[in-house]
């Protein structure tokens, strides 16, 4: 069989091409199979991104100017072809889930709106001007190489695709396969328990999301509250509005998937109906299933790497997954053009990935240790919630961080505040503690990810962190 590919790419989202275009920069040989069609990617609305995800990509990011965010890329109407959103959420308040309190208003919101149908076309586009080649309507069906072995024991060869047109499936070889299908780790998830990398993500690590961009009837504005706002820990999850444009508003929320969950879009039009200057023109909206669990403890083995939600790279708190899908597919590049290089896409060369993105710059840690931090917080009452934010204990300075996919321990002032603010509520305050404390611990793990890769150093980590992470969740 011909080999043209050096590396192969299941899914064409923000992971698989950004990653497909940076190989193809560095020369490598890259495809991309994308089970659906060029038209259905991307959503139709703006996602908050990370700015400096986007940066790193080398998109250049706008100025802000005295009516927000100005520049060739920014939207003049809500469904123009420019990337970004004029709107700056710089002056987000964060709301009581009650709505009994907020707090502070000048949050250091790290994140752009941007446009996901035109952010998942300028990938496509810089992918295949680099020389990547994509190929839509083509599944992936599994990986090529599977057995029974452990980690150390496997090879992956290749991907299995269909021509979903003609029906045909054949087997594509590669040094290097990518799953990057989503939160459905299609791949990923194929491969055998005991290889500890196919933790498949479960209800609890998913949350449900709807969101609807509506058309304004600005003489109306002035008497109904239209500020940026997360109403955060409402329903196990959060809700919003955005305004994009004076007289476009987006409006919308998640909560954590439960067979008693609310319907996030019974709260999304109760918000609407409390606001008559929100019209039922919808310019733009949708829903679906959002990640917000955490990573499995590998993303490589010996020819593989997972990229984006499909290797759970989402700030768990908020569910935004594009910036760490973009940070994700750019380290697997730099680890993938290193390894062809030195001829070397076993896991000893591939584990590099597992660094960078745990231990390194790629925030694994962080989002560990706010994935342990939302698990405990968010069974938390509405009530109990408001009582944390109204006595500024669960402030605006503490939610900020997690919000920008950042944990941070609150340092001893802060502790003692808390305890003179939360004193009549003993248990919650133990709950916080506990939850701050499982935080620290599981950063300092990650921190201490093993560096390179050796059968038993893994093993005695995952130990830890399986010990660590049941003190959470015991296991059923
Ligand atoms: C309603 C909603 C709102 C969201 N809001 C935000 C937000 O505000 N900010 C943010 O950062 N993130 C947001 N997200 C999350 C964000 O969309 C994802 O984290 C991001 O798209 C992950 O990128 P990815 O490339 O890993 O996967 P995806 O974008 O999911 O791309 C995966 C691709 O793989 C393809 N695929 C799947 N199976 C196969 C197969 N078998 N063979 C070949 N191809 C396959 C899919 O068709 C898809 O094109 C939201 C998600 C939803 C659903």
């Amino acid at each position: 069989m011909s080999n043209p590919y050096q590396v192969v790419v299941a899914g064409a989202g923000p992971g698989g091409t950004l990653l497909a275009r940076d190989l193809a920069r560095a020369g490598v040989k890259v495809a991309v199979y994308e089970a659906g069609f060029e038209a259905e990617s991307g959503h139709n609305w703006s996602d908050a991104v990370e700015k400096s995800a986007l940066a790193a990509a080398g998109f250049a990011l706008p100025a802000i100017g005295p009516d927000g965010y100005e520049g060739p890329l920014v939207k003049k109407d809500e469904r123009d072809d420019n990337l970004f959103e004029p709107h700056v959420m710089n002056r987000l308040q964060i709301w009581a889930p009650d709505l009994s309190g907020k707090t502070r208003t000048d949050v250091d919101f790290r994140y752009i709106t941007t446009d996901r149908i035109v952010l998942n076309r300028m990938l496509r586009q810089q992918a295949v001007a680099a020389g990547a080649h994509i190929f839509y309507n083509h599944r992936a069906d599994g990986l090529v190489g599977i057995t029974d072995a452990p980690l150390g024991g496997i090879r992956i060869s290749g991907l299995r695709v269909t021509d979903r047109h003609h029906e045909q499936t054949s087997e594509v070889p590669a040094a290097v396969t990518v799953d990057a299908t989503g939160y459905r780790a299609l791949l990923r998830t194929g491969l055998t328990a005991a290889t500890t990398i196919n933790r498949p993500f479960t209800k609890g690590d998913l949350a449900a999301v709807y969101r609807t961009v509506r058309q304004l009837d600005v003489s109306k504005a002035a008497d109904d509250n239209l500020t940026d706002h997360y109403r955060y820990g409402a329903y196990r999850g959060y809700f919003w509005t955005h305004r994009h444009h004076a007289d476009v508003i987006d409006v919308g929320g998640g909560v954590k998937e439960a067979p008693d969950r609310v319907n996030p879009r019974d709260i999304v039009n109760d918000m609407i109906r409390q606001r008559p200057s929100i019209t039922a023109t919808e310019l733009r909206g949708g829903g679906g299933t959002v990640l917000v669990g955490r990573s499995p403890y590998t993303l490589a083995a010996s020819g593989f790497l997972s990229v984006g939600d499909a290797a759970g790279q989402v700030i768990p708190t908020t569910g935004c997954g594009v910036g760490g899908a973009m940070v994700g597919a750019m380290l697997a590049a730099r680890t993938i053009i290193e390894a062809l290089e030195h001829g070397t896409t076993g896991i000893d060369g591939l584990w590099a990935y597992n660094r960078l993105w745990f231990g390194g710059p790629g925030r694994g840690n962080h989002f560990a240790a706010l994935a342990a931090l939302k698990e405990i917080l968010q069974d938390l009452s509405h009530t109990e919630l408001a009582f944390l934010m109204r006595r500024d204990i669960l402030s605006g300075d503490m939610l900020t961080p997690s919000i920008n996919g950042i944990f941070e321990a609150p340092d001893l002032k802060t502790t003692l505040k808390t305890l003179m603010r939360g004193m009549s509520r003993p248990g919650l305050l133990l709950q916080l503690n506990r939850a701050t404390t499982m935080g620290k611990k599981i950063f300092r793990h990650y921190c201490l990810y093993p560096a390179v890769w050796d059968e038993k150093t893994f093993a005695a980590w995952v130990e830890k962190a399986d010990a660590l992470f049941r003190r959470i969740v015991p296991a059923d």
